[in-house]
């Protein structure tokens, strides 16, 4: 007992004393804070990376609108309820005026980033979504965010051109095999070269990973959180590992809260300045609580749906999203703001240094 104690503060001390320092955690450290049964240390861990995002991005929980425009898909990502192995989702894509309808709504909300997410949409006219981007940015001084995947260098360079800001392409996973096996046709080699272009054509860049997945244990998730510190990403996104019943991975376990906080607290030790979400699918697996529980260690981001029923409920990654009006999402957020000395900023929110 004594022994575990001792061990205990060390250890606190080594993960404190490493941070206060600036000095890199490495893999093993990483991998020991993710796996350890020790809530103390855990406790310590969650109040260091709360400090961190105190200091490096201040108080402030920056809101973004989420309009999901199309749930087509060519992919068969093995977690993802879009890909095209599920052959009894009802497929749609919103029009231009239906998207704009949205934006309407994020404006009026007071939210100044607008992020257009789908699936892979082989039918996708890269031309169509360019010109609702500079649609998007000629209606009001807002940031434009893009989710939609994989896409040849003309593309990005494309949307770039015509006003989007941003992009988040989530590696899912570093780790090759387990990457290879969830994403048959696809390579993580390509994955990676699309976010190196992203950078390079000056999109603030997000990326991010899921925790639970099968074969992922501590190693594999440290090995993620020391790519996306050597990638100095504007936007890191990490959620739980959801399962939903028309998957491969239909009976794989959900992920734990626990980890996936862990592995967003142990990010913003790596990643100082980073725009983190709380993400939904953490507000799918824990609640609000789970929500709250992301705030308070290392997140500053809250992404907002604006996808219009009845397609929000058919853009079904995963199971049970919440799908709550989004007017009711932002007042719930006001509310534990007030009550935790956090403030809800509805303006564009750059990543540091960044401007759109
Ligand atoms: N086609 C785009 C957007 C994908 S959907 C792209 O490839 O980037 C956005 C995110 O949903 C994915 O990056 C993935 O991390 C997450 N997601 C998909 N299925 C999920 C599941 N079953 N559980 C949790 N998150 C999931």
């Amino acid at each position: 007992m004594v022994y575990a104690r001792v061990k205990v503060t060390s250890f606190a001390c080594t993960i404190a004393e490493l941070v206060r320092s600036g000095s890199k955690l490495d893999k093993d450290d990483i991998a020991s804070i993710l796996g350890s049964d020790d809530q103390v240390l855990i406790e310590q861990l969650y109040g260091l990376a709360d400090q961190e995002r105190a200091e490096h991005v201040g108080q402030e929980i920056l809101l973004r609108g989420v309009i999901e425009f199309s749930n087509y898909c060519r992919n068969s990502c093995a977690y993802c309820g879009i890909g095209i192995h599920n052959r009894s989702l009802a497929r749609y894509r919103l029009d231009a005026n239906q998207v704009m309808d949205a934006v309407k709504r994020i404006v009026a909300s007071g939210i100044r980033t607008v992020v257009l997410q789908s699936g892979e949409d082989p039918y996708l006219d890269p031309a169509w979504l360019a010109s609702i981007i500079a649609r998007i940015k000629s209606f009001a001084q807002v940031a434009v965010t893009l989710s939609v995947g994989e896409w040849q260098e003309h593309e990005y360079r494309l949307w770039r051109s015509a006003g989007a800001d941003r992009y988040l392409l989530k590696i899912e996973t570093t780790d090759p095999l387990i990457y290879s096996k969830l994403h048959p046709g696809m390579s993580l080699e390509n994955r990676l070269r699309c976010l190196s272009l992203l950078q390079e054509l000056g999109y603030q860049t997000g990326t991010g990973n899921l925790i639970g997945l099968p074969g992922q244990g501590p190693q594999q998730i440290a090995q993620d959180l020391l790519f996306f510190a050597k990638g100095q990403f504007d936007m890191l996104a990490i959620g739980p590992f959801i399962p939903h019943p028309d998957t491969p991975l239909a009976r794989h376990p959900y992920s734990s809260i626990d980890l996936t906080v862990r592995a967003i607290a142990v990010a913003r030790l790596l990643c100082k300045a980073s725009n983190m979400p709380a993400t939904t699918a953490v507000a799918t697996v824990g609640g609000q609580q789970g929500r709250h529980l992301a705030l308070k260690a290392g997140a500053n981001v809250v992404m907002v749906n604006f996808t219009p029923a009845p397609y929000n409920t058919l853009y079904d990654i995963y199971p049970d999203r919440p799908c709550a009006e989004p007017i009711r999402v932002i007042s719930r957020i006001q509310d534990w703001a007030r009550a935790n000395n956090r403030t809800v900023l509805f303006s564009v929110g750059n990543a540091k240094d960044k401007k759109v």
